[in-house]
C-alpha cells in the first residue's frame, strides 16, 4: 500500500535524526495500520513546559535531541486517529522490523514496563548516544514551529477532536 506523510507529520518529522526518520518511512510502507506522527523534536523550552504540566518526566528526553518521535495510529476501521493499544501492537511489530531491515537500533516506549509510552519511538541510547552531534549543518534545533496561514479557519471536526486527542493524552509524552 502506498502511503504518504500528511503535513502534520512531515512537520513533526523535521530536524528528526535520518535513521529514524529512514525506520519511519519504512514503517509508513509496511505498517498494517496508518498512523501519523504527532511529536518529533522538541526545544528545551517546550519539554521544560510539559514538565511543569505533568505531561512528561524528564529533561533528559530523546525528543530534545532529535532522536524520538510519537506517533498515532489510525483506526483501519472509521479512519481516525486512535490511542488504542491493539492497533499499537499493530503498528510497533511493523516499525520494529523496518528498524532491523535497515540496521537501526529503536525501542519502544510500550515495552517499558514502569510506564508505557505506546506512542513513542526512540533510537536506543546505546547506539544513538545524545552527545553525538548530527546533523552537522541542520536546521536550528530552536526554530519555531510552522504556523498555519492566518486565513486557515479554526479546527474543525477531525482537526479539532485530534487536537483533543493529544491534549489528553500528553500526560503520557516523554
Ligand atoms: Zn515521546
Amino acid at each position: 500500500m502506498t502511503r504518504h506523510w500528511s503535513d502534520r507529520s512531515l512537520r513533526n518529522l523535521a530536524n528528526i535524526h535520518p535513521d529514524l526518520r529512514a525506520v519511519m518511512d519504512a514503517t509508513l510502507k509496511d505498517s498494517p495500520v496508518d498512523f501519523i506522527v504527532i511529536e518529533g523534536r522538541r526545544t528545551q523550552a517546550r519539554q521544560a513546559e510539559l514538565v511543569a504540566q505533568g505531561a512528561s518526566r524528564t529533561m533528559n528526553s530523546r525528543h530534545l535531541t532529535g532522536h524520538a518521535v510519537d506517533v498515532l495510529p489510525i483506526d483501519p476501521a472509521d479512519g481516525r486517529g486512535k490511542f488504542d493499544w491493539p492497533l499499537y501492537h499493530q503498528l510497533a511489530p511493523a516499525a520494529k522490523a523496518a528498524a532491523d531491515r535497515l540496521g537501526v537500533s529503536i525501542t519502544w516506549g510500550g515495552d517499558w514496563t514502569s510506564f508505557r509510552d505506546g506512542p513513542h519511538f526512540e533510537l536506543s541510547w546505546h547506539e544513538y548516544p545524545a552527545g553525538a552531534a548530527w546533523p552537522a549543518h541542520g536546521p536550528r534545533m530552536d526554530a519555531p514551529a510552522p504556523r498555519p496561514a492566518p486565513e486557515a479557519p479554526a479546527p474543525t471536526g477531525l482537526a479539532a477532536w485530534f487536537n483533543a486527542l493529544v491534549a489528553a493524552f500528553s500526560r503520557v509524552r516523554r
